[in-house]
């Protein structure tokens, strides 16, 4: 019997292992912003906001041929155990610079020439996978705004903990398990735009992880659209 699965292979929290945590998905939150959305995932609780495209200032930042995208990862300092230094940490500018680069892939940038746009992940509530559940809020959020993306993006974590495949790691299980590795993925184009990686996979490992990724982002982007439509009838409600 393994310390995270059991012997009918359930989790310590009670999942199997192909399970994702409960997911909720709101649209819409934050008044002040152009876009914006909250997810909990598991016990991860973050709100991501979206301001823009602006004019970007100062000018020399801005590109003639598209926009460019600033980012900004945030965990608050109740948001982990033990209280977290509010300055920015090496793993919060590690997470601003994927989460941009994920989301450079999606939005069409030359659409918005000289202009910035500013998306900001506030974690109030973290419990490992953050990035992920990061991920898809900001891709709600900018969705929400109506910037012109070529696709959403959802995130989910793969990874192994006593020898087996699981998804959507907590935080114990990243912590105590073999394997992490946080994938963002576009759905209709079928392309991962965020992939890490800390551990060691077999290659038949890996090619089995990847699968169950793409099938846990899939629910996910289930879970996202069908937010994203309840925002729209609830506004269509509200005229
Ligand atoms: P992710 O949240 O994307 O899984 P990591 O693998 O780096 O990112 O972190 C795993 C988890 O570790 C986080 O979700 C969070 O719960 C916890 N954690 C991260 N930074 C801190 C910190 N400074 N203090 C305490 N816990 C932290």
């Amino acid at each position: 019997m393994g310390k995270l699965i059991d012997e009918n292979g359930i989790r310590l929290d009670g999942r199997k292992l192909d399970e994702l945590r409960p997911v909720k998905i709101e649209v819409g939150v934050i008044k002040n912003a152009d876009g914006s959305a909250y997810i909990e995932f598991g016990q991860n609780k973050i709100a991501a906001a979206v301001y823009g495209p602006r004019e970007a200032h100062p000018k020399h930042i801005s590109l003639s041929d598209k926009a460019i995208i600033r980012c900004r990862y945030h965990m608050s300092p109740f948001s982990t155990e033990e209280r977290k230094p509010p300055q920015p940490t090496r793993r919060e500018i590690e997470i601003s610079l994927v989460l941009r680069r994920a989301m450079e892939c999606a939005i069409f940038l030359e659409e918005y020439p000289r202009s910035i746009i500013d998306v900001y992940v506030e974690v109030l509530q973290s419990d490992g996978g953050s990035r992920c559940a990061s991920i898809t809020a900001v891709s709600a959020a900018l969705a929400d705004s109506g910037i012109s993306m070529r696709d959403l993006i959802v995130g989910c974590a793969v990874g192994k903990a006593d020898d087996q495949i699981i998804l959507d790691l907590s935080d114990k299980e990243d912590k105590e398990g073999q394997c992490d590795m946080p994938v963002a993925y576009m759905p209709n184009l079928d392309k991962i735009t965020l992939l890490q990686f800390d551990g060691v996979f077999t290659e038949e490992e890996f090619k089995k992880a990847i699968d169950l990724a793409i099938v846990g982002n899939k629910k996910v982007y289930e879970i996202l659209k069908k937010a994203l439509t309840e925002k729209y009838f609830k506004t269509g409600e509200e005229k």
